[in-house]
C-alpha cells in the first residue's frame, strides 16, 4: 500500500479524549487513509515519530488574525505551537462585512489597518484568502460591532428599528456567504449601548442559520453574574447556541469569582446550548483605553501608533517619566494596545480544569510587543498545566484543543485523527514542549514542536515555516454540538 506520508512510531492522542496509543497513520491527498501497524506501507515521505506524540492540529477557536492572515500568510505564530485551524471576527469586531469608509473606532482599528483594503462584503474576504491561501485553515465570525459601524449613525445609542433592519440584512447575508456564526463585543465602546434586545434580535438571524453566537460579555469584572444572566438570556429568547469567549474574573476584587460564574455556566448548560473558551494566563491584552488600566496590578504597552518605541514598557514607567497621569499617559499613547495583569492563578487554573472549557489564545498578531499568547499558549497548556501542575492528562488537553473546539463550530471532519479526516497534524513531545514566549520576549517560538502538517502538507518542519500555504477557508458542515 502505498501513501504520501506516513508517520511512523507515534503514540497517537486522537483528540477524543481516549488514551494514546502507539500506531502508524498514512496520509494521501489531505486525509488520514490509515491508521494501525502499516508495515506494509510506503510513503515517498516517512516521518519517524518514535518518542513523540500526534495529534490533530490545534483548532484556535478564538483569535484576532482577520487581516494577519493576509499579511503574514505563513503565521509562524500560530504553525510554531501546532495550531493547524483557527476562527477570527471574535468580539464582535470582523474585518468583514465593512462598508464603513471613515476613521475606524477602537478597538476595530487594532483589527483592520488603515491603509488596507476594506472587504465590503464577507465574500470579498473570502475570495482575497482563496486566492492567495494563508498556511493555516481560518473560519470567521461576523462582528456586531463591525456592522454597527456601518449602519447605526451614532454608536452612544441603541440601533433604531431602520439600522437593526440593515444590520440583520448584512449578517444574514454574510452567513450564507460563509460566516461561521455571530460575535458581539458589548464590552467595547461601539457595542456598549446596543441593548439586550438589539444583541437577541442580532442572534435571532444567527439562530436563523444554525450558527453560534460568541460573546466578548458586557462585562468581565464586578458585573461578571450579570453578564451572564444576558448572555443566556440572549441565547435562550434568540434559541441560540452561546459561547462565552476568554472566560476570565477581571479585577482584584473579582479574584476567586470563578467558582461562582462556573456554577452558573453549570447550571445554564443543562438548560440551554452553552460553551466556553479561556486562555492559559493571568494577564488579558486588549485595547490600551479600555479602562481595564483600573483593574490591572500591571500593565504593559504592547503597541502604540504615535509612539511605536515603547512598545514593551510599563504604563507606570511611561507615566512617571512624563510626569503625567496614567490616563493622561493613555491619551497619548493611543491608537494603542495593552497587556493588563488582571487575574488571580486560582481562577485561571478553576476555569482551565473546567470539563466544558475549550483553550484559546485570543491572540492578536499586531506590534513588536505582543501578548505572550500570540506564539505560547497550546504548548504552555501542555508543558504548564499538563506535565508540571499536573492539572489534567494530556489527552484530555488535547481534547480541549481538537474535537471540542471542532463540535463546537461545527467543523466536520476536523479535530480528530479518524479514517477520512483531514490530515491536520501536530507532532510534538510531550516531554519538553513548552511555550518560550514572555511578558518581556514574547515574539519566540515554542519549544517541543517536531512536525504540523495542514490538509496533509509540511507548514512547519520543527523549526521554522515550510513555505506551504495549504490552508482553507472553512465553513460550518456540521450542527454545533455541546461539548
Ligand atoms: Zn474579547
Amino acid at each position: 500500500m502505498r501513501a504520501d506520508l506516513l508517520i511512523r512510531g507515534g503514540r497517537l492522542i486522537d483528540g477524543t479524549g481516549s488514551a494514546a496509543f502507539r500506531a502508524d497513520l498514512a496520509v494521501v491527498d489531505d486525509r488520514i487513509v490509515a491508521m494501525g501497524a502499516l508495515h506494509d506501507w510506503q510513503a515517498g515521505n516517512v516521518f519517524d515519530a518514535t518518542g513523540l506524540a500526534v495529534a490533530p492540529g490545534f483548532i484556535d477557536p478564538h483569535v484576532h488574525h482577520d487581516e494577519a492572515l493576509l499579511t503574514d500568510p505563513l503565521l509562524a505564530c500560530m504553525t510554531s505551537q501546532g495550531v493547524t485551524s483557527v476562527i477570527n471576527g471574535n468580539c464582535g469586531f470582523s474585518i468583514a462585512p465593512l462598508k464603513y469608509r471613515g476613521v475606524l473606532p477602537a478597538p476595530l482599528d487594532l483589527i483592520v489597518e488603515e491603509q488596507r483594503p476594506r472587504f465590503e462584503q464577507y465574500k470579498d474576504y473570502r475570495a482575497a484568502l482563496e486566492k492567495d491561501p494563508p498556511s493555516v485553515n481560518s473560519a470567521c465570525l461576523i462582528g456586531h460591532g463591525t456592522l454597527r459601524i456601518n449602519e447605526v449613525q451614532d454608536l452612544r445609542r441603541p440601533a433604531d428599528a431602520r439600522e437593526l433592519k440593515a444590520m440583520r440584512a448584512a449578517l444574514d447575508q454574510a452567513l450564507s456567504e460563509g460566516g461561521i456564526g455571530l460575535s458581539t463585543g458589548a464590552f467595547y465602546p461601539p457595542a456598549r449601548a446596543a441593548t439586550t434586545a438589539e444583541l437577541t434580535a442580532m442572534a435571532t438571524v444567527a439562530s436563523a442559520h444554525g450558527k453560534l453566537y460568541t460573546t466578548h460579555m458586557r462585562d468581565e469584572g464586578d458585573a461578571v453574574i450579570e453578564a451572564l444572566h444576558e448572555t443566556f438570556q440572549v441565547g435562550r429568547d434568540a434559541c441560540c447556541g452561546v459561547q462565552v469567549s476568554h472566560h476570565k474574573c477581571a479585577g482584584l476584587e473579582n479574584h476567586g469569582r470563578s467558582t461562582e460564574t462556573l456554577a452558573l455556566i453549570d447550571a445554564a448548560m443543562k438548560q440551554q446550548s452553552v460553551g466556553l473558551d479561556t486562555t492559559p494566563w493571568i494577564a488579558s491584552a486588549t485595547m490600551l483605553n479600555s479602562g481595564r488600566h483600573k483593574q490591572a496590578t500591571r500593565v504593559i504597552v504592547s503597541e502604540s501608533v504615535p509612539h511605536p518605541e515603547l512598545a514593551g514598557q510599563d504604563l507606570t514607567d511611561i507615566a512617571k517619566q512624563w510626569g503625567v497621569s496614567l490616563d493622561e499617559a493613555i491619551a497619548r499613547l493611543i491608537p494603542a494596545a495593552g497587556i493588563f495583569f488582571i487575574m488571580d492563578e486560582a481562577d485561571v487554573q478553576r476555569i482551565l480544569s473546567f470539563k466544558h472549557t475549550i483553550i484559546c489564545s485570543d491572540g492578536i498578531h499586531k506590534g513588536s510587543h505582543p501578548h505572550p499568547r500570540v506564539w505560547g499558549t497550546f504548548p504552555r497548556v501542555l508543558g504548564h498545566y499538563v506535565r508540571e501542575k499536573n492539572l489534567f492528562s494530556i489527552e484530555e488537553a488535547v481534547k480541549r484543543m481538537t474535537s471540542m473546539p471542532a463540535d463546537r463550530f461545527g467543523l466536520g471532519q476536523r479535530g480528530r485523527l479518524a479514517l477520512d479526516h483531514f490530515a491536520d497534524i501536530t507532532i510534538f513531545d510531550p516531554a519538553t514542549i513548552a511555550e518560550r514566549a514572555t511578558f518581556d520576549s514574547p515574539v519566540q517560538p515554542a519549544r517541543g514542536i517536531a512536525a504540523v502538517y495542514v490538509n496533509g502538507r509540511l507548514v512547519w518542519d520543527g523549526e521554522k515555516s515550510t513555505g506551504a500555504r495549504p490552508g482553507r477557508h472553512l465553513d460550518q458542515t456540521a450542527t454545533p454540538q455541546a461539548v
